[in-house]
C-alpha cells in the first residue's frame, strides 16, 4: 500500500509570535525537499496567516485545530467557519481531538458536524478517536473508537473518507508520556481501517491512519514501521524542532 505519510504538528495553546517564528524557521530549514512524507503544522487560530507567511515557499502543510460545526455564517460567537479557514490556506482541520471532547463536552454528533463542516469547505478533516485508560482496562477499546468513527461514517458516508485522514490517540496516551505500544497501536488501526473497508475496501486501503499520544523521536520509526500507522499526529513534540523534525525523517 502506497500511503504517503503525513506528520502533523499539533501546537495547542502554546507558544508566541516569537517562539513560532523560531520554530517554523527552524522547522524550514530542516524539512528538505519533504520527498517521503508530508508536514503539517496546526497552529493556534490566530497564528496562521503568520504561519501562512513563514512556510511560503516550502513544502509544508497548514491546518487549524479545530473548526466550527455550523456551516455558511451567523450568530456563533467566538466560533472560526471552516470557509474563513480556507480562505487564509489551510487545507486540513483537526476534528474530535480527546481534549474538544472531553474539556468541551464535543459528542461524536458535533464532531460529525465539523467533519462534515470542513470538508464543506474543501478542507480535509483530520478526524481523531481513542479510548480512555479505563475503557481499555475495561477491554472496551474497539467498542469506543468503533462508536466515534461509525458517527461519522454513518453522518458523511464512507465516500467521505476519500477526503480524509483518521487519527487513533488513545487518551492514556496524549501529554503522558506514556506510548502505546506499535503492536497496541496497530491492533486498533487495521481494526479502524477495517470499519472503513466494510463500507468501501478502495478508500479504506488508501485512507491515511495516524497515530498520535507521546509520539517523539525515539520512538518514532517503531510506529511508523507497521502496516497500518500512516504517520503521526504530534503534541509536545511538535513544539521543539530537533524532535519533530526527527520524527519527520522517521517518516520519510
Ligand atoms: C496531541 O495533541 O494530539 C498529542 C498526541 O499530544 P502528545 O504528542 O503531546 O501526546
Amino acid at each position: 500500500m502506497a500511503r504517503r505519510p503525513l506528520i502533523a504538528g499539533n501546537w495547542k495553546m502554546n507558544g508566541s509570535l516569537r517562539e513560532s517564528r523560531k520554530l517554523v524557521d527552524a522547522l524550514r530549514a530542516g524539512v528538505g525537499s519533504a520527498a517521503g512524507a508530508d508536514m503539517l503544522l496546526a497552529p493556534p487560530y490566530v497564528y496562521i496567516p503568520a504561519v501562512k507567511e513563514w512556510i511560503a515557499g516550502s513544502p509544508i502543510l497548514l491546518g487549524a485545530q479545530d473548526v466550527a460545526d455550523k456551516q455558511g455564517a451567523g450568530a456563533y460567537t467566538g466560533e472560526v467557519s471552516g470557509a474563513m479557514l480556507a480562505e487564509l490556506g489551510c487545507g486540513y482541520a483537526i476534528v474530535g481531538h480527546s481534549e474538544r471532547r472531553t474539556l468541551y463536552g464535543e459528542t461524536d454528533s458535533v464532531v460529525a458536524a465539523k467533519f462534515k463542516a470542513a470538508q464543506a469547505a474543501k478542507l480535509v478533516p483530520i478526524l481523531c478517536v481513542g479510548e480512555t485508560l479505563a475503557e481499555r482496562d475495561a477491554g472496551a477499546t474497539e467498542q469506543t473508537v468503533s462508536r466515534q468513527l461509525e458517527a461519522v461514517l454513518d453522518t458523511a458516508g464512507a465516500d467521505a473518507f476519500a477526503r480524509a485522514v483518521v487519527a487513533y490517540e488513545p487518551v492514556w496516551a496524549i501529554g503522558t508520556g506514556r506510548t502505546a505500544s506499535p503492536e497496541q497501536a496497530q491492533d486498533v488501526h487495521a481494526f479502524l481501517r477495517a470499519l472503513v473497508a466494510a463500507r468501501n475496501g478502495t478508500i479504506a486501503a488508501d485512507l491515511k491512519i495516524l497515530y498520535g499520544g507521546s509520539v517523539k523521536g525515539a520512538n518514532a520509526r517503531a510506529l511508523f514501521d507497521m502496516d497500518d500507522i500512516d504517520g503521526g499526529l504530534v503534541g509536545g513534540a511538535s513544539l521543539v524542532a530537533a524532535e519533530f523534525l526527527a520524527i519527520f525523517r522517521a517518516a520519510a
